[in-house]
């Protein structure tokens, strides 16, 4: 049933395989691995996807998930038979991905000095962030290998997510937060979406890993982003995007950086397209890293050691990337920025964000909070809503294109990761008139 699709280590010295069917987030000599599809799906599927849009009540043909599923079948499933895979896909009613599209947002664009900027604001997934793209697919994994309890640590969307899918499965969900560091409008998702919430004094590093130790020494189920199928449902987003530029890709897909999952999903998605032939063109990858959180801009862009950190061809330096976890360590250096979604020291998926980085000709750039802030505002006065991380997108293009990396004439993607869940941020930004974007109240 299964021999079609397989679990492989990303390292391409090591390369080790496992099916399906196991439960694992590294392979035993501790590197990531990839999900790999045995076939190439014929590029009349395109036809197929834009069909499903009329989805006749298929729910399955609704989501902005699962309408892509046979680009992510790891189940083996028959994709046109509904009675199968209905049994075996796991979806909110269609609502993963149902909403989420790129927009033209005209103030953006005049503030940032490009015409051709699209932003896609996956806060309009039902939990409210992009992480229900790939919490389908993991509990859909979750659900085939017979889990009934999930655990993942979060900064506090991964959390909102796990709770909300564990809780229309029946199953159980324990969440790892860092104490105090999670916006009080996540963290009542996963208290409301019945999840046992364990609070970590530290940071969302620490919380990671306290999680996938108890996670491993309980045999337990972990829905981070180190979870490959997580990594497939997230390629959905790269998909929507192209679907609706009709396949022509843009010249850069741009997101706010963390733990680097998206950035991974977004590059394993364009590998694969353009293996089969979908796609001429690779876009180029931006990733916009806080100031204050800012590990992959500080060892991409040679900040430490004056070493260019690079995936180099599946030979990274991992010995620089440990060496700087433990300079930060000892020197006290914690992640600090208010935006909390991003607010990560040590982005468990850094190599397969390297990877992407090096497949596209990608960049790491950072913005400063405030800057984040005024992005944030400005999505917002187009109509939208997005959280602070997500203002990294607009802020990070303005940058690139300052600094002539983006050039004006070229056509971006960027991606809006999360709706404002903390209402505090634009109240408080709103009533300072100094802010740039600042809407005051009128006394
Ligand atoms: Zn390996």
């Amino acid at each position: 049933m299964q021999s079609g699709a397989l679990q492989k280590c990303i390292e391409p010295t090591c390369g080790l395989e496992y099916p399906i069917s196991d439960i694992r987030i590294e392979c035993d000599r501790g590197h990531l691995l990839d999900i790999k599809y045995k076939d190439t799906p014929h590029i009349s599927l395109k036809d197929i996807f834009y069909k499903r849009r009329n989805h006749s009540n298929d729910i399955f043909n609704e989501s902005g998930v699962w309408r892509f599923r046979e680009l992510l079948n790891f189940c083996q499933i028959d994709t046109e038979n509904f009675d199968e895979y209905s049994k075996c896909l796991v979806s909110l009613d269609g609502a993963e991905g149902r909403l989420s599209k790129p927009y033209h947002m005209s103030k953006v664009s005049d503030y940032v000095g490009l015409k051709n900027l699209l932003l896609q604001p996956e806060g309009y997934n039902p939990s409210g962030s992009f992480k229900d793209n790939g919490m389908s697919t993991a509990v859909t994994h979750a659900k085939l290998v017979n889990i009934n309890k999930i655990i993942c640590a979060s900064t506090g969307n991964t959390s909102a997510s796990a709770a909300m899918y564990a809780a229309n499965e029946n199953i159980e969900c324990d969440v790892y937060i860092p104490a105090g560091e999670v916006a009080p409008g996540k963290l009542s998702q996963a208290f409301q979406f019945g999840a046992q919430v364990i609070e970590i004094k530290g940071n969302f590093d620490d919380a990671l890993s306290a999680s996938l130790k108890k996670a491993s020494e309980v045999g337990g189920y972990t829905v981070n982003s180190v979870n490959p199928f997580r990594i497939e449902g997230q390629k959905t987003i790269v998909f929507r995007a192209l679907e609706q530029l009709d396949w022509n890709p843009p010249d850069w897909i741009v997101y706010p950086g963390g733990a680097l999952g998206n950035t991974s999903s977004c590059g394993k998605s364009l590998m694969e397209l353009y293996e089969w032939g979908w796609i001429k063109k690779i876009p180029r990858i931006a990733v916009v890293n806080s100031e204050g959180a800012n590990t992959l801009h500080t060892l991409y862009n040679g900040k430490f050691e004056d070493t260019n950190l690079r995936w180099n061809k599946g030979k990274p330096d991992v010995e620089i990337i440990k060496k700087y976890y433990t300079y930060m360590d000892k020197n006290g250096i914690r992640p600090k920025t208010k935006a909390t979604a991003i607010q990560i020291a040590k982005p468990a998926n850094i190599l397969k964000g390297l990877r992407a980085l090096e497949y596209t000709n990608g960049v790491v750039t950072q913005v400063s909070d405030q800057e984040m802030m005024d992005g944030m505002a400005l999505v917002g006065l187009n109509g939208f809503d997005c959280e602070m991380a997500s203002g990294a997108v607009p802020a990070g293009v303005k940058k690139l294109i300052t600094e002539e990396i983006i050039k004006k004439d070229d056509t971006v993607v960027g991606i809006l990761t999360g709706r404002q869940k903390d209402a505090s941020i634009p109240v408080d930004y709103h009533k300072n008139p100094q802010n740039r974007f600042a809407n005051p109240p009128r006394t």
